[in-house]
């Protein structure tokens, strides 16, 4: 059963960036399902900025379109629609002018919480923390939202940090990674540390290795200018794939609270071990028939950037030591697939007459498709014939065990916007973790870079290069495989 949500209090939202494609795609979507769920107060308001000249009617038409779009089989709700758009108001505001800034403190409500989504490229963050607080808009208990990329590197992370520590409390400011607030991600933690079961094997005693695996079918299309300056490592690596090893990885907080979660994932970052080159395997997809390579997508036919990586990670705590935790992230890959698989080890006896083969207990977390837990059992054979054993997944798909299709289990960004309004920072990054990432992954790049490494071609539709296959290969492991 869905557990009952926390009210919230009615809020004003200012999204900069209100016309942007995340804030068309995702955001406004997001609050939009929210709305129908009950879970905005009326008297709310939502409020788009950015630099166009548009009339409330328009920038309200804008995000119709949107919704229509991206907001599934809601959206086809017409007066909840109307309803929901009636809430929404549009300011022209450029982040580095002084224009607009008047019109927008004359809209935000002094006496509501007030939330600010810089929904903008990072560069305009320092200009906008500054003008909030030039115009009397923001006060002390006011939010702000902050996108990825945060940081190119750790001096480009730490400054940002400072950038923003000049105007808001950490406790004001909420790092977005979305993929902390999908549900098999926190259901990791509920299954974690809501179970008994689980905890007395969570360790190098019983745990042979862990994959987490995000594999993308598209390539970086419209983005490849963006993409080649950062890659796979920056794009993914040092935020996604980083958080889920850190929630995997900790140690009980003492209680589900945002500085306690954080601290312990701090201290999983900051025990990660220096990675050697011949633990990084880069690759890059090479063109398919008509279907451009890599390189022509990105328009840099010299580009050295990695649209594929595979990492074998130690952490070096009493926990973990000896266990490999493999990462790997791709575009253009077999399927669009995301999990995380912790593998057990082999039972140290095999009572079981002339069963050759080997039976490992998998726990492996869903992010997609189907989002869902399942855990690989070793059971009997039904039939006669002897004690013929069999591995099947006790499988918990979300959407089959919450009820109808689980349309009530709300997206990443619905629940992480709703996240800043109630002020919980649990499922946010905090700035010394983003700067221990960047402090993890920062000598891995700089290595590769100082030795000129060219990624592996890979085919499109593949699992990546070989060599990612040979990084598990040569310890007597494998990939799981990628599947839709
Ligand atoms: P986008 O489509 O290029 O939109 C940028 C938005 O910022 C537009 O509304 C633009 O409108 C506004 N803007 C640009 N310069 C401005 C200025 N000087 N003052 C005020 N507004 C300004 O970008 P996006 O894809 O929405 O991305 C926004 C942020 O989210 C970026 O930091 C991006 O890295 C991050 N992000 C995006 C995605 C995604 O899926 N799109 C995913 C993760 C993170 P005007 O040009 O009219 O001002």
């Amino acid at each position: 059963m869905v557990s009952r949500v926390i009210p919230v209090e009615p809020f004003d939202l200012v999204i900069f960036g209100g016309t942007g494609d995340l804030a068309r795609r995702k955001i406004l979507p997001g609050l939009f399902r929210r709305f129908r769920a009950g879970q905005m107060p009326e008297g709310s308001r939502i409020i788009g900025a950015a630099r166009g000249n548009l009339e409330t009617s328009a920038y309200r038409d804008l995000v119709r379109g949107g919704i229509q779009e991206f907001g599934g089989s809601e959206s086809s709700d017409g007066d909840s629609l109307a309803a929901f758009l009636d809430s929404l108001q549009y300011v022209s505001i450029d982040a580095t002018g002084e224009g607009g800034w008047q019109s927008l403190a004359g809209l935000v409500r002094p006496d509501v919480i007030k939330a600010f989504y810089f929904s903008v490229a990072p560069s305009l963050f320092g200009a906008l923390a500054e003008r909030l607080h030039m115009h009397g808009i923001a006060d002390p208990e006011s939010r702000i939202v902050v996108e990825k990329p945060f940081g190119r590197d750790l001096d480009s992370a730490r400054a940002l940090n400072h950038t923003l520590a000049e105007h808001f409390r950490e406790e004001q400011i909420y790092r977005i990674d979305h993929y902390l607030g999908k549900e098999t991600v926190q259901n990791l933690m509920a299954v974690r540390f809501g179970n008994i079961l689980f905890e007395p094997l969570w360790n190098n005693h019983y745990v042979d290795h862990i994959q987490i695996t995000v594999a993308e079918t598209v390539g970086v299309e419209g983005r490849g200018e963006y993409y080649d300056k950062s890659g796979a490592m920056r794009d993914m690596v040092q935020n996604h794939l980083m958080q889920l090893l850190c929630l995997i990885a900790m140690e009980p907080p003492a209680q589900f609270e945002a500085g306690a979660v954080r601290d312990e994932k701090l201290k999983v970052i900051r025990a990660l071990r220096p990675v050697p080159a011949h633990h990084i395997v880069r690759g890059q997809y090479d063109a398919d028939g008509d279907q451009p390579s890599y390189r022509e997508e990105a328009g840099n036919p010299r580009s050295f950037t990695e649209s594929f990586i595979a990492i074998r990670a130690e952490i070096a705590n009493w926990r973990w030591s000896g266990v490999p935790f493999y990462l790997r992230t791709g575009k253009k890959l077999r399927a669009r697939h995301s999990e995380i698989a912790v593998v057990f080890k082999d039972l140290p006896h095999s009572i079981f007459e002339g069963d050759q083969a080997r039976h490992r207990n998998i726990l492996s977390i869903r992010l997609q498709p189907n989002e869902g837990i399942d855990l690989t059992v070793t059971i009997k054979e039904p039939g006669p014939g002897g004690m013929r054993l069999v591995d099947v997944p006790l499988d918990m798909t979300f959407a089959t065990a919450l009820g109808e299709d689980g349309k009530d289990v709300p997206d990443a960004y619905e629940r992480l916007i709703m996240d800043v309004i109630r002020g919980n920072q649990t499922l946010f990054m905090r700035g010394d973790e983003v700067e221990a990432a960047w402090a993890w992954t920062d000598p891995l790049i700089a290595g590769w870079e100082r030795r000129n490494d060219v990624p592996k071609l890979y085919d499109p539709g593949s699992a990546g290069p070989d060599d990612s296959l040979m990084l598990l290969h040569r310890e007597g492991r494998r990939w799981r495989e990628i599947k839709g």
